[in-house]
Parts: C-alpha cells; sequence; structure tokens
C-alpha cells in the first residue's frame, strides 16, 4: 500500500507518519527530513537547498525527484511507502506516476490534512525540535517534561529556521498555490481528514479508512 499525506504545513504530517508507517509497516519518507539532514552535515545536496528549505521556498522538483527515487530504491522490503511533504506540485506527482509505472505498482490513496490557518500558525510557532534525537515537541499540545529540554537526551530544543511566522506565511502561500493543485490532481484517490482534531484522533481516523480500504481491496 502506497500513501500519500497531503495538507498545508503544521497539520501534523509528520507526527501522522510516524503513528501511520509503524502502524502498516510502510517505509515513510520525508522529503523536509531528508534535506534537513543534508544541510545539517553540510554536503553537497544540503549546499544546494539550503536557501530554498530556510525562506520556505520549494527546492527544484528534479532535485526532489531524485531523492525520492534513492529512498524508495534503499527501502524495498517494506509493505509500500507513504510520502510525507512529497509530492508537493502537480510535476512532482506526474514524477511518481513514472517511478511507480516503472515498478508496476501505483498511489493508493492519498489522505488529505486540513486545519484552519490560525491553527497551523499557532502550532508551528509552538514547535520545538530536540537537535540531538530530532524529536518534535509542541509546547501547547505536548510539551516537554523539563522546561526546554528534549526528554530524551536533555539537550536545549531548537526551532525550525522556517517556524517564524513571516516564513510560516509564505509557507502557506506557496502550500495554496503549488501544492493545494494535488488536491484535484488525486480527486479520484482523495480521503480528507480533519486535522484540528487531536493527534490520537486524527491517527483512529486514518487507520479506520486505511483498513477500511485495504478490505475492500481484497
Ligand atoms: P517540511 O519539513 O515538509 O515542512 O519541508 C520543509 C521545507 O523543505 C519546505 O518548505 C521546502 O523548502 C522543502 N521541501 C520539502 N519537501 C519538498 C518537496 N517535496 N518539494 C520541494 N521542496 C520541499
Amino acid at each position: 500500500m502506497n500513501i500519500i499525506l497531503l495538507g498545508p504545513p503544521g497539520v501534523g504530517k509528520g507526527t501522522q507518519a510516524v503513528i501511520i508507517s509503524k502502524e502498516f509497516n510502510l517505509y515513510s519518507i520525508s522529503t523536509g527530513d531528508i534535506l534537513r539532514e543534508s544541510i545539517k552535515n553540510n554536503d553537497e545536496l544540503g549546499k544546494k537547498v539550503k536557501n530554498y528549505v530556510e525562506n520556505g521556498a520549494l527546492v527544484p522538483d528534479n532535485l526532489i525527484i531524485m531523492l525520492i527515487n534513492q529512498a524508495m530504491n534503499a527501502n524495498i522490503s517494506f509493505n509500500g511507502f507513504l510520502f510525507d511533504g512529497f509530492p508537493r506540485t502537480v510535476q512532482q506527482a506526474k514524477g511518481l506516476d513514472v517511478i511507480f509505472t516503472e515498478r508496476e505498482n501505483q498511489v493508493d490513496t492519498v489522505l488529505a490534512i486540513n486545519a484552519d490557518n490560525e491553527i497551523i500558525m499557532e502550532r508551528l510557532l509552538s514547535r520545538r525540535i530536540c537537535p540531538g534525537c530530532g524529536m518534535v515537541y509542541n509546547l501547547i499540545t505536548n510539551p516537554p517534561r523539563n522546561g526546554e529540554k528534549c526528554d530524551i537526551c536533555g539537550l536545549e530544543l531548537t526551532i525550525r529556521k522556517d517556524d517564524n511566522r513571516e516564513t510560516i506565511l509564505h509557507r502557506l502561500e506557496v502550500y495554496r498555490k503549488r501544492t493545494a493543485p494535488l488536491l484535484i490532481y488525486y480527486k479520484e484517490k482523495l480521503i480528507k481528514v480533519n486535522g484540528a482534531e487531536s493527534v490520537s484522533d486524527v491517527a483512529d481516523n486514518i487507520i479506520e479508512n486505511l483498513v477500511r480500504y485495504s478490505n475492500a481491496r481484497r
């Protein structure tokens, strides 16, 4: 089963990706995580994409497709793939179709998670990340136990460079213009999910939908 998590930044795609990939033994690919890791390592890719990522602009489609191909080739033993933050343009979606056609496979379902911009803004401004283990916290809904330190590593939590008001507004605009058209591209495969609910309610809703979908395919 191959699934796409579609939705604006901060709607909870990354959080849900962790839960769903475990539940269905899917390999979760987050293009944002891959790009941030490269920036952290200051490698060739990192140098190319740093400005785009930190300013909330989209990295060129050809680079993204190349990353997706590599990640898929290296992880073929799973039950399928879960894409988080990809595709973000119609061009990327077409690129993914080519990859799947070559593998005689397909995108099965697209989970469209949505929430109001005010909720998204509040969530992103209160997001904190552990620079050691990558654990994601939210100061309001999922705070660390001790001040702003990671529960696991004890390190001081950090704020993503693109989680400031101005860049968030830009990312929302980029989503509206470049990514939202995918709701039409994938209209036959779309399952709509209310991302304003709690993490566990959203997860339950998604799991229920996916179980129903896979039962119907049998
Ligand atoms: P995310 O972690 O998904 O919020 O992505 C963070 C940033 O990485 C985005 O604002 C873009 O700059 C870049 N990025 C992640 N995924 C993609 C993608 N599929 N296409 C283009 N840029 C991307």
